[in-house]
C-alpha cells in the first residue's frame, strides 16, 4: 500500500536535485533554443533553496510542507517556471490539507490540483508545448489505472510512463505560450525544457516511490 511520508518527499527533492546537476548543459541548451536559456538557472535556483530548508521542512504535514515550498519557490524563482510552480504548490497545499502522508488517490488529487493551478496561471492547456503536457500526460494515465483498480505499482508506472509520452509529444509541437511562441518555428524538432524538467521531478518521485 503506497503511502507517501514527508520524508520520502524531501528524499524526492533531493533525488530530482541530482538528476537536474547532471543535466545541466542539456537543459540550458534545450531553452537556449527554445527560450532564453535561463531554466535551469531558474530551477535549480529555487530547489536548491528547498533543499538548505529540509530541517524546517521535515516537521511539517503535507498542507504546510507544500505551502512553503510554493512560497519559497515564488520568492527565489524570477523566471514563469516560479510563479507556475508556486501557483502549483499552494493550490497542492489547499487540496492535501493537513495530513502526514498521501496514498495513490491524494497523490493524485495532489498533481491534478497542482496541474489545474499552472495552467489558470499560465492561461495554457495540454498541446501548448510546455510543462503541462508531462504533468498532464502522467495524471491522466495515473487516474485511469486508479479507475481500474489498479496495484500502487501500476499506478506508479502509468504516472511515470504517461508523463514520459507527455514530454516527448512537446518536440513536434509549435509553442502556443511561453518564449518558444515567438520563435520563428515556435520550437518545433525541441522538447520544451520545462516538460523535461517536470519528467524528471515525476520519474524521481516514482523511483523513490517504487525503491
Ligand atoms: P522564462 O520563460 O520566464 O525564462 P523558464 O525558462 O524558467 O522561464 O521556464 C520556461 C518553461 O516554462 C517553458 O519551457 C514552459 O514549460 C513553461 N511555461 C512558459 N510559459 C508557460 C505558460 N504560460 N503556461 C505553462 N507553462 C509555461
Ligand atoms: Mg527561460
Ligand atoms: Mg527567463
Amino acid at each position: 500500500q503506497l503511502k507517501l511520508t514527508n520524508e520520502q518527499y524531501l528524499l524526492y527533492l533531493v533525488t530530482f536535485m541530482k538528476k537536474l546537476e547532471k543535466e545541466k548543459d542539456y537543459i540550458t541548451q534545450l531553452d537556449s533554443v527554445t527560450g532564453d536559456g535561463d531554466h535551469w538557472v531558474n530551477m535549480d535556483m529555487g530547489f536548491r533553496k528547498l533543499i538548505d530548508q529540509k530541517s524546517d521542512l521535515e516537521a511539517l504535514t503535507f498542507g504546510e510542507m507544500f505551502k512553503k515550498i510554493g512560497m519559497t519557490i515564488m520568492s527565489t524563482v524570477g523566471g514563469s517556471s516560479g510563479v507556475l510552480y508556486g501557483s502549483g504548490y499552494i493550490r497542492a497545499a489547499q487540496t492535501v490539507g493537513d495530513v502526514q502522508e498521501l496514498d495513490a488517490t491524494k497523490l493524485a488529487d495532489m498533481l491534478q490540483a497542482f496541474l489545474n493551478a499552472i495552467m489558470e496561471r499560465g492561461k495554457a492547456k495540454p498541446g501548448d508545448k510546455t510543462m503541462i503536457d508531462t504533468l498532464h500526460g502522467g495524471v491522466e494515465s495515473m487516474r485511469q489505472k486508479l479507475a481500474e483498480n489498479a496495484d500502487d505499482a501500476a499506478v506508479l508506472q502509468a504516472l511515470k510512463s504517461g508523463a514520459l509520452a507527455g514530454m516527448e509529444s512537446t518536440k513536434e509541437m509549435e509553442a502556443a505560450k511561453g518564449r518558444a511562441y515567438y520563435q520563428t518555428n515556435k520550437g518545433v524538432g525541441n522538447l520544451d525544457p520545462g516538460a523535461v524538467t517536470m519528467y524528471y521531478q515525476i520519474e524521481a518521485l516514482v523511483d523513490v516511490l517504487m525503491s
